[in-house]
């Protein structure tokens, strides 16, 4: 591993200026994504600003009934919130779904939306790779790729997003905040990913050398009645091959509400708003949870080994929905 520089920043202000424009610094959350980076040489940053001691680990009611969730909050302290497990149980239950319980107490959420795509080819320096080397082509594409994307990939590159708490977070409208240079900036988390196209190295639209300060969660009564379900390799310490956060409101057989998003299908978490579209209005039955995930399918475009995802997605979305269904109807 290359030596480096620690510092520890004291305020949010501080830290942006201690990473300035130096492309060779980098803030350290819990470090479970970017040390392990750094030991294989992906990362090679000259200095850390550890960020651990800023004040931006509470989570607080926001004026308009929503949640403000500060960055630095570990996924362990996420998921034992009490708002967070009664008002968005997807949430909670994404977040436990990852990783292991010593993982999540250091793990934080501004990290845990950052954290890298795990395709073999980009964590293996030896290896070409568009995202780590620009233009250097992508080896998964013609090689292993069972858990790469079907949907919103390019021909430049085919990874996925890894995190299960942004799959939940991105169903229930999150907003990603943030402290740039020139001050503090906002962008939905619908935008927070950008496009694959032919720049698979720019991936969030955060600006150079800014800092997650929050997270916003709007209120969301649809998300009371929400499940998160994972499905993956093995049983625990694994990460998804295919996941789903979705909430159902049901009054008299119909849908009032719904909010579905996918995970492990895209490079980022995949919100289905042609499910949504469908499912909104319909009899609250297995024929509409069919046709909602036949919708936002529709634009799939599977790889030779990897076009399961697309059955194990629609059979989620049905399983799940009828769950939820049924349980508004006790
Ligand atoms: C064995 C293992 C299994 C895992 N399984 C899962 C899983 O199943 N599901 C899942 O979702 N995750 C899983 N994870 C990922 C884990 O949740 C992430 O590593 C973690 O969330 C990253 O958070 P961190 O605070 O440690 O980030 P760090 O490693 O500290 O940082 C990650 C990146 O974010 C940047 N960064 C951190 N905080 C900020 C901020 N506030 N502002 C700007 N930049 C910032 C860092 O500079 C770095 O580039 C697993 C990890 C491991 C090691
Ligand atoms: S899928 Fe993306 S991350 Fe994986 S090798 Fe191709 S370019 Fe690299």
């Amino acid at each position: 591993m290359r030596e480096f520089d620690y510092q520890r920043a004291s305020d949010v202000a501080g830290a942006v200026a201690l990473l300035g424009a130096d492309p060779d610094t980098r803030f350290l959350g819990g470090g479970t994504n970017l040390v392990d980076l750094m030991k294989s040489g992906v990362e090679r940053p000259a200095r850390l600003v550890d960020i651990r001691e800023l004040p931006l680990d509470e989570i607080e009611p926001t004026p308009d009934g929503g949640l403000r969730i500060g960055a630095t909050v570990t996924n362990g302290d996420l998921a034992a919130h009490p708002e967070i497990r009664r008002r968005y149980p997807a949430l909670a239950q994404a977040v436990l779904a990852g990783a292991s319980g010593q993982l999540r107490n250091m793990a934080t959420v501004g990290g845990n939306l950052l954290q890298r795509t795990r395709c073999g080819y980009f964590t293996d320096v030896t290896k070409p790779c568009n995202k780590r080397v620009p233009g250097s082509g992508c080896p998964a594409i013609e090689g292993e790729h069972h858990n790469h994307a079907i949907l919103g990939a390019s021909g430049h590159c085919v990874a996925v997003h890894p995190s299960d708490m942004a799959v939940a977070l991105a169903a229930f409208d999150a907003v990603v905040h943030f402290h740039a240079a020139d001050g503090p900036g906002q962008s939905p988390l619908a935008d927070f990913y950008l496009p694959v196209g032919d720049t698979p190295h720019r991936e969030t639209a955060l600006p150079p050398g800014a800092l997650i300060t929050h997270v916003t969660l709007p209120p969301a009564p649809v998300a009371a009645r929400s499940r998160y379900r994972k499905v993956r390799e093995r049983a625990s310490y694994a990460f998804a091959i295919g996941s789903l956060a979705a909430a159902l409101d049901v009054r008299d057989g119909v849908v009032q509400d719904a909010r579905l998003a996918f995970g492990a299908v895209a490079s980022r978490p995949w919100r289905a708003g042609a499910a949504e579209r469908v499912l909104i209005g319909a009899p609250a039955d297995a024929g509409t949870y069919a046709a909602a995930a036949d919708a936002e399918l529709a634009a799939a475009r599977p790889l030779p080994h990897n076009g399961y995802k697309v059955e194990l997605i629609r059979n989620l979305v049905v399983a799940v929905l009828s769950e939820l269904a049924e349980e508004a109807a006790r």
